[in-house]
């Protein structure tokens, strides 16, 4: 008689939860994989949607890789994004294609915590992917819209079954295993040889597993709907910026884009930043705008979890749940990585590694 086919629960449709469902079909096709979503599209904090507003199909922010994040560059696709990168001091008004002059910057914005506060071994880690004195590497790749579509191109096929509107309530536990997911509307049933991956945001994990939430950090994305393409210099699409109000600037079509990270200390209100930062654009292309475009603000207030030392030394070591058939995944799960769309992704490679592993002992 043949055994029973298992299947993998994965709780979450983010990168990680996507991945995770990736890495199982890698291993081993006969698995089913199940994603349960708690909302109505795919990709978690990365993720498309239409805004009613400007009209048009929009990213929550332009999601930077850099040149060592190979696993989310496959995905994604990064032919299309590389650029040479510039840095404008918004105070001195200089303008340099010197990556290593903006270390800290990069770092903020990496990491989204203030540079000051980074851990240590973080930083280590940024500083050998990013710039590994070799060249080649230390190159900066940017989203081109429409993120939730690729990752549906590219996971899509990895799972079985994709629930939305399924959000986990609460795990039971029996025998010390989880025995059930609850959804409130639907109980599902955890056979012997499934297994749960909690793939989810911190914040969700701590609640689901009563556990302290980890501190977090803000990013606010600015939306300006021009009615031509705006020219920034050097005809560059995206331009890093220090000593200002934003952190990245970035064109796309009719769509000049501005993230600002780490940005819960900013005191200011959210329209009065937008007109603000206009203003600062206005310097850098040496124009004096007559008004201020139409514009749309994005405020993620826990956009990722704070990167500091205390923080990092709060962040699980490994895959591992509270009960043997639970395995945790996620940007936030990873130690000593910056939270970043890699991160998520290597966070699931880990998870399904360690499941496969447990499972041959
Ligand atoms: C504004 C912004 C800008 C960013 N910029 C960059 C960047 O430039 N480069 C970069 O690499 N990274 C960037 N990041 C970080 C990057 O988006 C995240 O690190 C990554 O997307 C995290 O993926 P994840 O799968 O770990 O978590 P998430 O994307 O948070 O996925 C978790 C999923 O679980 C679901 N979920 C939660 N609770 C439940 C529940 N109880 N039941 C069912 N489902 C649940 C959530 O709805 C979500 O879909 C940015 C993030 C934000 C918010």
């Amino acid at each position: 008689m043949s055994a029973a086919i298992p299947t993998y629960h994965i709780i979450g449709a983010g990168i990680a939860g996507l991945a995770c469902a990736y890495e199982i079909k890698k291993r081993n096709k006969n698995i089913r994989t199940v994603v349960y979503e708690a909302a109505h599209k795919l990709g978690g904090r990365a993720y498309s949607y239409d805004d009613k507003d400007l009209g048009r199909r929009l990213d929550n922010a332009t999601h930077a890789l850099i040149g060592a994040n190979k696993n989310m560059a496959r995905f994604i696709g990064r032919t299309e994004w590389e650029k040479q990168i510039y840095f404008w001091d918004a105070e001195k008004d200089i303008l340099s294609g010197q990556i290593q002059r903006f270390a800290a910057h990069v770092l903020k914005s990496m990491c989204n915590t203030p540079p000051s506060q980074i851990a240590r071994d973080i930083i280590r880690k940024i500083l050998w992917l990013t710039f590994p004195w070799t060249g080649g590497k230390r190159k900066l790749y940017f989203s081109r819209q429409n993120l939730s579509q690729k990752f549906a191109n590219f996971f899509q096929s990895s799972v079985d079954e994709l629930k939305f509107d399924h959000k986990l309530l609460k795990i039971d536990s029996q025998f010390c295993k989880v025995a059930q997911l609850n959804f409130g509307s639907e109980i599902i049933e955890i056979g012997p040889e499934d297994v749960v991956i909690l793939a989810v945001d911190n914040r969700s994990y701590a609640r689901l597993m009563n556990e302290p939430e980890l501190p977090h950090h803000a990013i606010i994305n600015i939306f300006y709907q021009t009615s031509q393409k705006i020219t920034l210099p050097r005809n560059a699409n995206f331009i890093g910026v220090v000593n200002g109000l934003a952190d990245w600037i970035f064109v796309n079509d009719d769509i000049l884009a501005v993230t600002i990270s780490a940005a819960d200390t900013l005191a200011m209100d959210l329209q009065e930043l937008a007109r603000q930062t206009w203003k600062e654009l206005d310097k850098l292309r040496g124009v004096n705008s007559a008004f201020v475009p139409t514009f749309k603000i994005l405020c993620h207030k826990h956009a990722t979890i704070s990167q500091d030392e205390v923080t990092n030394s709060l962040r699980p070591a490994n895959a591992h749940g509270k009960y043997p058939n639970l395995f945790l995944a996620g940007d936030w799960t990873m130690q000593n990585y910056p939270c970043c769309m890699e991160s998520a992704y290597l966070s699931a490679k880990r998870a399904v590694k360690t499941i496969f592993k447990d499972k041959k002992r």
